[in-house]
């Protein structure tokens, strides 16, 4: 729905973008009766969330991670609509890495995560790989998969039905702060409020350059290759070689798999199809029966990620903006924990003290990089 208005419309937030993390976010705000607009230049799951291999997983090795993950895979577990799928994820940890990722294993544990570290020859239960080079593997079994699109929809029909206002092809072009209250421009209208969330995903970063903020968020494209059906004994759950980078897991009678490419950051548009040999070699040494797969290049995509300098995301109030929260920068891992954020924007929201502690993810972190650590980052 777009408005054609030239009066000035007035909300208590406003919240730039419809994806996975607005929508929720919106939902959650209207619920505890704040007056609620969203601004979204094109439709729901017209953005990252969309084109998301839609995994979710509670296995990080930061708290703060974990428990997002946890809370979102609960609400998501009790939502019909979420598509979620206990399928697990299995990590393939090289043997540099497998004491930290033991630690790891044993906090995830301690926060009531059902993960457990396995052999190579243990996790052979799960999936068939080849185990040159690894120390050991992880699984958790309520790690797995949702229907990123339907949840998208789903969260902006459930905030609507409680009130909020969700404009679609309503691109944002102009934001300034006056008088206590966020002045935000779009092709159909001006919108003010105290306060403003941005949810913009890659673009997030463009969207603080308009109120003459920076916002460390920059989009990084990832490709998602696609087999034709393939005749598997079994489907394979989400697993991430840690070793080449590689994941790949059964999308019904096909598999998808990919990799990050450190270098391609920017506006990058397309699929990189330079991208697939190279990615293609690192996997036949993981998973070698993948040589009896074909290709199938229409039923592969590619979308972009939205990285932030230490891949956390950002989180929470603009110290030199007062009334602009952020709730952006997820670098992968946006799907999984939407729900969580919804819930911890509207208690900030509203003054309230978020019911998980999301203090390391605030913006003020980048002044101090040397206190910056990766989580495990797939
Ligand atoms: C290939 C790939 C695989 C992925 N796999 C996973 C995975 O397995 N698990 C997982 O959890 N995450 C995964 N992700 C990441 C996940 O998709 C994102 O973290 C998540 O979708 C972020 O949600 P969002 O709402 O912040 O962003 P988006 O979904 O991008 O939403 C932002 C919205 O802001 C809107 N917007 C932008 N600019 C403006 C403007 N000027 N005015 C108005 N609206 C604007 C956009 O149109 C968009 O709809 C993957 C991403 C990709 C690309």
């Amino acid at each position: 729905m777009s408005v054609q208005t030239s009066a000035v419309q007035s909300a208590d937030i406003i919240v730039i973008g419809a994806g996975i993390i607005g929508a929720a976010s919106a939902w959650r705000l209207a619920q505890l009766g704040l007056n609620v607009i969203v601004l979204e230049q094109h439709h729901p799951a017209s953005g990252s969330t969309g084109r998301s291999v839609a995994g979710v997983r509670a296995q990080f090795n930061s708290a703060t991670n974990i428990l997002l993950s946890r809370e979102s895979i609960a609400e998501y577990a009790a939502m019909p609509e979420s598509g979620y799928r206990p399928e697990g994820y299995l990590m393939l940890i090289p043997e540099a890495g497998w004491a930290a990722h033991q630690e790891a294993v044993a906090l995830q544990q301690g926060l009531g995560i059902p993960s457990e570290a396995l052999t190579p020859q243990e996790a052979q239960q799960y999936a068939d790989f080849d185990t040159a080079g690894l120390g050991g593997c992880s699984f958790c079994p309520t790690d797995g998969k949702v229907d990123a699109h339907s949840l998208n929809h789903e969260y902006v029909r459930r905030a609507r039905e409680a009130g909020a206002r969700v404009l679609l092809d309503t691109p944002v072009t102009g934001i300034e702060q006056a008088r206590g209250l966020w002045r935000v421009t779009a092709a159909t209208g001006t919108f003010e409020a105290p306060q403003l969330l941005n949810a913009a995903g890659a673009w997030s970063g463009d969207i603080g350059r308009l109120a003459g903020l920076d916002i460390p968020v920059q989009p990084a494209r990832r490709m998602v290759f696609s087999t034709g059906p393939i005749n598997l004994p079994r489907p394979v759950p989400m697993t991430f070689d840690l070793t080449s980078g590689v994941y790949m897991r059964s999308e019904g009678e096909r598999l998808i798999f990919g990799r990050a490419d450190p270098s391609d950051t920017g506006w990058r548009e397309g699929l990189n199809w330079d991208w697939l040999d190279p990615t293609l070699m690192l996997a036949l040494e993981r998973w070698p029966w993948l040589e009896a797969a074909t290709l199938d290049r229409k039923a592969s995509w590619w979308g972009y990620y939205e990285l932030t300098p230490d891949q956390f995301p950002v989180v929470g109030w603009m110290p030199s903006a007062p009334g602009w929260l952020n709730a952006c920068g997820f670098s992968g891992h946006g799907v999984m924990q939407a729900a969580a954020i919804g819930r911890v924007m509207a208690q900030m929201a509203a003054g309230e003290e978020p019911f998980i502690d999301v203090s390391p993810l605030g913006i003020e972190r980048f002044d101090t990089p040397a206190l910056r650590k990766l989580d495990l980052q797939v």
